[in-house]
């Protein structure tokens, strides 16, 4: 991977003009995960197909995990953070804390949710390496889905021993990615789905067996040719048929220094994380590296123009990472009982408007009411009345013009 500042920003306000021109364009978007690459071994090796989708967007170093020692800290484990990603939420609230994948929270959408229901018609897929991705993450065909279902699916090698015989050195995932990869290249060309998800996992198993090596080295370069296939399917889409396509292309987690092998905890080195993508517009927020794993979903809501309900958006705890944004990084700060919110005024000439609540019941389905605290400068910071602070519990909520971000006292009520 060669580190680039993404797009000159001296290009943004050009951008920005022939983007409303684009406006009919039909928009397409591809997030495909790699497991388990570290951004140290990613900018090691040579990646050229991954530097091509860079140089029309950008790359940058990002995060997962939530905030540590805070009530979002999420495990830096595998299909935790593919949910992350999927439902724009940390743990606390998308409530996948393992591969186990026990008992989801439905109720926090994934982004495949949030098109079916804005836009039926929309065509959606799958590729991928883990079957559970498809029927536990994103819960297709399940009541507490609205019984989603996707148009294309590929999954499930992965239990077919007689097609796919477990080795030790796990050739078959190997073989599987490859097919997987194939079969996604071909669909996305062939039938150009509106929103797709392409899960490899090969390098996952080469980093929890060899930490950082020739074999880790070996499995970045084929995960590299394999979204290079991927890329050329929508470089030719894009010719033939004038659609836009957003392609975003992420791992999971870091691994934990020095060896490289191991992964689920808070250290920098597992939470290190990094995006690729042909994104136009990247805001400060991606190119300075402060971009993480639940930032995606609000992106991808932002590139199709998807209006959301209040009530959805209001619990999402990313920030879109094209555009103007307003705020970032709200926390609380002080003593128990005199709390001040604080976070990051992007635009100090706006005004913000601070919202709490009081009660969580959204995460059972139902409806929290937020009452209008106050209209301030957006200033960073906002001393919170005694009667809210001594409160165990409550969700805040900070409106700018163009985004929102919430900040919870406590845990779930
Ligand atoms: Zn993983």
């Amino acid at each position: 991977m060669v580190k680039t500042l993404g797009f000159p920003l001296c290009l943004l306000g050009f951008v920005y003009l022939i983007g409303f021109s684009a406006l009919a364009q039909e928009k397409k978007v591809v997030f495909i995960i790699l497991d388990g690459i570290p951004a140290s071994e990613l900018e090691r090796v040579d990646t050229p197909n991954l530097d091509q989708i860079a140089e029309t967007g950008g790359y940058a170093r990002a995060y997962t995990g939530g905030k540590a020692g805070d009530y979002s800290e999420t495990p830096t484990i595998s299909a935790v953070g593919y949910n992350s990603l999927l439902t724009g939420t940390w743990a606390n609230k998308h409530n996948v804390w393992g591969n186990g994948i026990e008992a989801p929270n439905y109720n926090y959408w994934t982004i495949f949710r949030f098109l079916k229901e804005a836009r039926p018609d929309a065509q959606t897929a799958i590729f991928s390496t883990w079957q559970d991705n498809r029927t536990k993450l994103l819960g297709e065909n399940l009541p507490q889905t609205g019984y989603l279902k996707l148009d294309k699916s590929l999954d499930g090698m992965e239990i077919d021993t007689l097609t796919y015989p477990h080795d030790e050195g796990h050739l078959y995932i190997r073989a599987i990615d490859e097919k997987v990869a194939r079969e996604a290249a071909n669909y996305l060309e062939t039938s150009g789905p509106d929103l797709t998800w392409v899960y490899l996992q090969y390098t996952d198993d080469m980093g929890h067996k060899f930490g950082k090596s020739p074999e880790m080295d070996e499995a970045i370069r084929l995960v590299d040719a394999q979204v290079g296939s991927i890329w050329e399917s929508i470089r030719r889409r894009k010719v033939e048929f004038g659609e836009d396509w957003l392609i975003w292309v992420t791992t999971d987690h870091g691994r934990k220094d020095p060896e490289g092998k191991d992964h689920g905890g808070q250290s920098i080195s597992e939470r290190e994380t990094w995006m690729v993508t042909n994104a136009q517009n990247l805001n400060d927020r991606f190119l300075l590296g402060n971009a993480s794993m639940v930032d995606i979903l609000p992106t991808f809501l932002r590139f199709y123009n998807l209006v959301v309900s209040e009530k959805r958006e209001y619990e999402l705890d990313g920030i879109p990472l094209i555009g103007e944004i307003s705020i970032a990084d709200a926390e609380l700060i002080g003593k128990p009982k005199k709390q001040k919110l604080i976070w990051k005024p992007l635009d100090k000439s706006e005004k913000v408007s601070i919202y709490w609540s009081p009660t969580d019941n959204f995460s059972a389905g139902g409806f929290d009411e937020y009452i209008l605290l106050a209209n301030v400068e957006n200033s960073g910071s906002f001393d919170l009345p005694k009667s809210i602070s001594k409160k165990k519990f409550f969700k805040l909520l900070i409106q700018g013009e163009w985004n929102e971000v919430n900040v919870w006292k406590g845990g779930k009520k």
